[in-house]
């Protein structure tokens, strides 16, 4: 048996597995069910919260009080890490690519609501030095007494990993429970954390089904590296040393539209669709990416031979009402 780090309990877990009937129906192909992630709690709500889970445990093990961390400025991960930062009576720092003077809605708006501390940088200084500022936030809060804990992006590292090797062990149990053998798992992929957990696990634990990611930004080859760089990290935790290849990591690219964050109106369009049929809220980010490109994929009979598919919805609701303008009723 393969002994994880320690976490801390923060998330509503498990969450549900439900099938998407209707969605089902309409497409008639494989069974699409939908893991709630979105649902892992209200503030903390999303998949950022069970890789902080571990992030946060490992900070509190080392007697950290602020949590620094990084995101664009609708980061559904800054928004967690200021939520949990707060329930734990912690302080958080938050590195934000954006103005300023951007109104205050969604995500940022609940990093404000929660005290989050907010440094806003430009898109140029994120992409080349974010790193060097986090250390730099670092040295001023150390040398105001604090002891900071620095999150990379996405808390996408070696610890973070482990959130979603945990999920991959509760979709395993509940396979069991509701009778169902997933052949598929679809999920967004951002910065590469999510998928890592998953295909790791999947690995030690014997998943035979397949695990597609499909790019929010960037593309294939960006992310087939990153997973592999992250699951290895996540290994040196472990005492094992499994070998497996980057072509064992399936990344769909092709939804990234006209970039990260930007909308289309087909996807716009398709998310005011599902949430009519299903009743469950996408967000433009990501998982309205997700699902659009996994109805599209199903369209084009890629998932012809699967029989049963698990989405998961991975959060981003307060990511919706910044972009509320581009719905026309
Ligand atoms: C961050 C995020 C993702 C992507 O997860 P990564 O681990 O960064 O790849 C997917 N969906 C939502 C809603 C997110 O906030």
């Amino acid at each position: 048996m393969i002994k994880i780090p320690e976490k801390i309990m923060l998330a509503n877990l498990p969450t549900r597995i439900e099938k998407l009937e209707r969605l089902s129906q309409k497409l008639g192909g494989p069974n699409v069910y939908i893991k709630r992630d979105d649902q892992t709690g209200t503030e903390v709500s999303g998949n950022k919260i069970r890789k902080l889970e571990f992030s946060v445990r490992e900070a509190l093990d080392q007697g950290c009080d602020v949590l620094i961390t990084c995101g664009g400025i609708q980061s559904n991960h800054c928004r967690a890490t200021a939520a949990v930062a707060s329930r734990i009576g912690i302080k958080s720092a938050l590195l934000l690519k954006g103005n300023a003077n951007i109104e205050l809605d969604g995500n940022l708006f609940i990093d404000r609501l929660l005290g989050a501390e907010i440094h806003f940088i430009t898109p140029e200084e994120y992409k080349n030095n974010r790193a060097e500022i986090m250390e730099k936030i670092k040295t001023e809060l150390e040398q105001q007494g604090c002891k900071p804990y620095i999150i990379p992006e996405g808390a996408s590292n070696g610890i973070g990993g482990f959130g979603y090797y945990n999920a991959m062990e509760e979709i395993i149990s509940q396979e069991k429970e509701i009778g169902v053998h997933f052949d598929t798992i679809i999920l967004a992929v951002g910065s590469g954390g999510t998928y890592s957990g998953l295909f790791l696990a999947s690995k030690t634990l014997g998943y035979t089904g397949e695990i597609y990611g499909i790019n929010v930004c960037d593309d294939a080859e960006h992310f087939k590296s990153e997973i592999y760089k992250i699951s290895h990290e996540s290994m040196q935790y472990l005492d094992i040393d499994l070998q497996f290849s980057k072509d064992e990591i399936h990344i769909i690219d092709g939804y990234v539209g006209k970039g990260y964050s930007l909308s289309r109106p087909e996807e716009i369009h398709f998310i005011h669709e599902f949430a009519k049929l299903e009743g469950i809220i996408l967000d433009p980010v990501y998982t309205g990416k997700a699902m659009y490109g996994l109805v599209e994929e199903i369209k084009k009979g890629t998932f012809k031979n699967c029989k049963d598919i698990l989405f998961i919805h991975t959060g981003g609701v307060f990511g919706l009402f910044p972009q509320k303008n581009l719905f026309t009723f």
